[in-house]
C-alpha cells in the first residue's frame, strides 16, 4: 500500500474526517484567539481575557477539529496515551498520526505563509505526567512538519485548569530568535499551552501560534455555544480547507 493512501484512510478504507469537525474562521461570536465561543457577540473568550491578564499576551490558536464529550475523537485524544489505564489503546494513536499527518501535509504551506518560516515545533509538556509527552511520538510518527524541539520542562509556578502561569515552564535553552510551533493534543481553557508560549518567548524563542489537534467545545454551556457547535459540525471536514 502506498504512503499516501494508507494515510487517507484507515484499515478500513475509512476517510478519518468524518470524525472531525471544522473549527470557526471568526465573525461575532468567535473568539478571535483561540476560535471558540466569546460571549456577549464579542471576539474575545473569557478564558482568553483570563490568559492576557496573567500573561500579557495571548497567542493565536489553531484547532485542526473541534469536538465534544463523548465523541470518538475525545476517547482517541484521553486514552491514547498510556496514563490512560485499562482503556488505553494503542490504536487511538495512530488515529491521532493520521489526522496530524494529514493536516501538516495539506495545511504546513498555508501556515508558513501566515505566520512567517518555522524552525521547529515543540510539544506542549504535560503538567505532571510522562516524560517525553506522547504526542512527541504521535508527531515524529507523521514524518511531517518541521523538526521536534526537545527545551521545555515544567516550572515551578503552579498551573492549574484555568490559570496560566508565568513560571509553569522553563526553557533548557535559549532560543536566539528561532521561530517555533508549539503542538498540543487538546486545548481547553489554554492555561497550559498559552504558559509554555510564554516561558518559549521568555528564552528567546519567536512563537507565532499554537497547533491543537483540537478544541473542546460544551454545546450545553449555552445556546450560543450550540449553535457555534450546530453550524461548525454541518459542515464536512476537509483537510485541505481554510484553518488560518
Ligand atoms: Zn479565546
Amino acid at each position: 500500500m502506498g504512503n499516501s493512501s494508507s494515510l487517507q484512510n484507515d484499515a478500513n478504507g475509512e476517510d478519518i474526517a468524518k470524525y472531525l469537525v471544522p473549527p470557526p474562521m471568526g465573525g461575532a461570536g468567535v473568539c478571535r484567539h483561540c476560535r471558540s465561543w466569546a460571549s456577549s457577540g464579542g471576539d474575545v473568550c473569557h478564558n482568553c481575557r483570563d490568559v492576557k491578564a496573567a500573561l500579557g499576551e495571548v497567542w493565536p490558536v489553531v484547532p485542526i477539529s473541534l469536538y465534544e464529550k463523548p465523541s470518538e475523537l475525545r476517547d482517541w485524544l484521553k486514552f491514547y496515551k498510556p496514563s490512560g489505564g485499562d482503556e488505553y489503546d494503542p490504536a487511538y494513536g495512530v488515529k491521532l498520526t493520521q489526522i496530524l499527518a494529514r493536516f501538516l501535509n495539506a495545511q504546513m504551506p498555508n501556515i508558513e505563509e501566515v505566520w512567517g518560516a518555522i524552525d521547529g515545533v515543540c510539544v506542549v509538556p504535560s503538567t505532571k505526567g510522562a516524560v517525553p509527552h506522547p504526542l512527541c511520538g504521535v508527531y515524529e510518527c507523521t514524518n511531517a512538519g518541521p523538526p521536534l524541539l526537545d527545551v521545555l520542562v515544567r516550572g515551578k509556578g503552579p498551573l492549574r485548569h484555568r490559570f496560566a502561569h508565568r513560571d509553569g515552564f522553563e526553557c533548557t535553552s535559549q532560543g536566539v530568535g528561532r521561530r517555533v510551533l508549539l503542538l498540543d493534543d487538546v486545548y481547553t481553557t489554554g492555561a497550559t499551552a498559552q504558559s509554555a508560549a510564554y516561558a518559549l518567548k521568555s528564552a528567546g524563542y519567536e512563537v507565532p501560534g499554537i497547533l491543537t489537534i483540537a478544541r473542546r467545545i460544551n454545546p450545553d454551556f449555552t445556546p450560543q455555544v450550540r449553535s457555534l457547535w450546530e453550524r461548525c459540525s454541518a459542515d464536512d471536514f476537509d483537510f485541505n480547507g481554510t484553518f488560518i
